[in-house]
Parts: C-alpha cells; structure tokens; sequence
C-alpha cells in the first residue's frame, strides 16, 4: 500500500504522472522506443521540452511577458553560484532566513560584496524578517521565498527596485504570487515539480541582456537561453517528468486551484498543532510555510508513542530537520487531503494517551 508522504524532498508527486512517466520509461507514445533512449535533439523530445517551458511561463504568467523558462542541471545549489556569477558586479544583498539562503551568501561572496541585509539567525530562523530598507544601489536582491527547513515564508515580498531574485524551491506553482516581481527565480524540481535532476529557471529577458559576459558557457544563462536548454544533453527524464506534473496542475485549474487545495491542508494541520496539548509550532504564525508545517512536542512531553504510531498508520516522512527538531509535515501540491487528515488523526489519537 502506498504511504501518506510527508517526505521534504524529493517528495510526493501525482499518481497519474508517476504512471505516465513509469509508461514513458518503456516506451514514449507508440513510438517503439523509451524516453530515455532517444536523441535529446529528436522532434519527440524537443517538443516536450518546448512544452515543459511553455507550461512553466503559462501557469506562472510569464507567458508573452519577456520571460524565459529554462531546465538546467546542478540543483538549486548551482543557483546559489550561477546567480551570483551572472549578476553581480559589485555587491548584491541577501535576506537569510536560514540554511538555504545561508548557503546561497556564501557562494556570493566569491563573486562580490555581499550585504546581509536582515537575518532570522537569532531565533534559530523562526520568522521572515521584515520592512528593512533596501540599498537601492545593489545589482540585486536574493531570497528565498519558503525556507523548507524551518517551515517560514514570505507571504509578502519585499519593497525594491533592485532586480529581485528567488530560491523559490520548495513553494514554486504552490500559491498565486505577482510572478513578474521577480527578475529571475528558480526551483530544483525535486519539491513540486519532479524528480531530482533538472532546476527550472525562469528568468526575464531584459536581465538577461544586463548580465556578465565572462561567464564560463556552463555557468552562463545566456548560454542556455540561446540553445533552448539545449546547449548540452538535458536531463530528459526529469524535464519529461516535470512536463507531466505542469500538465497535471493545469488539469487541475492551475495554480489558483492548488492553492486552494493547499490552503484547506494547511489550515487543518496548523488548527489541529494550535489545539492539540501535545504540540507546538515552530515558526511564528503570521510567517508559516502552507509547504512545510513544522512542529515540536510540548514541553516534557515524550514522543517514543507518538512516532510509532505515525508510523504504523502508514506515514512516511515526519521527522523534523536536525536543526529544527520534533516534526515535519511537507504538504506539496501533490498531497492528497487524505494524507492530512490522516497525521490529524493520529495527533488526536495521541493525545488522548497523555
Ligand atoms: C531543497 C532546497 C535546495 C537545494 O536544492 P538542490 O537541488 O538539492 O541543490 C535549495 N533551496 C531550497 C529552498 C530547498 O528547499
């Protein structure tokens, strides 16, 4: 029997597209080959990966708005340098709220200035600071807009006229947002989107125009949009799987719809560590994650009964990151409702032990 998957990555995605990828693996739509045997360059594969980028600019709203959606290689982690590489000329500023932004500051540093404008650190990263001005003399800003680790997000962005520039991995195609205040964003597909292996960037064409040119090629946006994604093998897999999932949240009414559908599964499993005696919440209310809900139990209270019965009622997951601890509910867009029923379930169940 399949698990509820709380998983923080990779993590869950659509039955349907994990049948439709499995059947692709064995062979692409009747065309007596697989997916993963067929010239990158053949009309097969350059029209998915056409369509991939095509779904990313059209359900975020890019589309026919001078952005470009590209699947490179290298994770996020690439991001934190690439960014920094193509963008920075003399100093950038960076909001840290925590792990993921601490790791994009340090690859920074090798190519400029950076300005750690504001940072959570003292409260082990429990909250998205706030309302800090904004040199308006940077090349750019950095955030990341859902710290997966500690369960915050930005449910508003930051005041600036400096190019804006996202680590949106764990909460892309989750939640409207005015995606066009962005310059450039990016997403390791393992979260929301697919499997491991490639990293959707999208990325407007007037910052592309602005960028550094002595840029080795496979570090180089400029690169990469010229060839289409194209430049070397892409990883077909991965962009075909990714192509499914936009297809799948299209189906489903598109990014509107699912955060609907996330809002509902949030709200029942935050109302539920709110009430319930035997938990708390980490993050500070106003800035939880509706990604990753992250909680702990209440002082003096033992877990050992709790985490068996989670696992025995088929959840796969929950456990907290080490430098949060306690619990990790990742609820991403492929998330039944069932499966947060289920974690409430037996928080109530748990409970009524005590
Ligand atoms: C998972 C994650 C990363 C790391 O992604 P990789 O693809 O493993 O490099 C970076 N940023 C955030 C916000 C993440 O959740």
């Amino acid at each position: 029997m399949k698990k509820h998957n709380f998983s923080a990555g990779p993590s869950i995605l659509p039955a349907l597209v994990m049948e439709k990828a499995a059947a692709a693996v064995q062979e692409l739509d009747g065309i007596g080959l697989s997916l993963i045997e067929i010239s990158h360059r053949s009309k097969e594969f350059v029209a998915i990966m056409d369509k991939a980028q095509d779904l990313a600019l059209e359900l975020t709203g890019l589309k026919g708005k001078g952005y470009q959606a590209l699947f490179l290689q290298g994770g996020a982690s690439m991001q934190f340098l690439m960014a920094a590489a193509n963008l920075m000329q003399n100093k950038a500023g960076y909001i840290n709220t925590g792990a993921w932004s601490d790791k994009a500051i340090k690859e920074a540093k090798r190519y400029g200035e950076v300005i750690e404008i504001a940072s959570s650190k003292e409260a082990n990263f429990n909250y998205i600071p706030k309302g800090q001005d904004i040199p308006t003399d940077l090349d750019y800003l950095h955030i990341t807009t859902n710290n997966t680790i500690f369960g915050t997000q930005f449910h508003d962005l930051p005041q600036t006229n400096v190019p804006l520039i996202a680590d949106m991995s764990s909460d892309i195609f989750s939640r409207e947002f005015d995606y066009s205040a962005f310059d450039l964003f990016y997403a390791g597909a393992q979260k929301n989107m697919g499997p491991a292996g490639t990293t959707l960037v999208i990325v407007k064409d007037s910052l592309l125009e602005k960028m550094n040119k002595d840029v080795p090629s496979m570090l180089s946006y400029a690169t990469h949009a010229d060839k289409g994604s194209m430049f070397n093998t892409p990883p077909v897999f991965a962009v075909y799987t990714s192509m499914l999932t936009l297809e799948w949240l299209k189906e489903k009414g598109g990014i509107s719809a699912i955060q609907e559908h996330n809002i509902t599964k949030a709200k029942l499993i935050y109302d539920e560590i709110d009430r319930n005696t035997a938990f708390e919440g980490f993050a500070a209310k106003e800035d939880r994650s509706y990604m990753n809900a992250t909680f702990n139990l209440a002082e003096g209270v033992d877990g050992s009964a709790f985490d068996e019965m989670w696992n025995a009622a088929n959840i796969s997951g929950l456990k907290g990151h080490r430098s949060v601890g306690g619990y990790r509910a990742s609820i991403y867009n492929a998330l039944p409702l069932e499966s947060a029923q289920q974690l409430v379930d037996v928080m109530q169940q748990f409970e009524k032990t005590l």
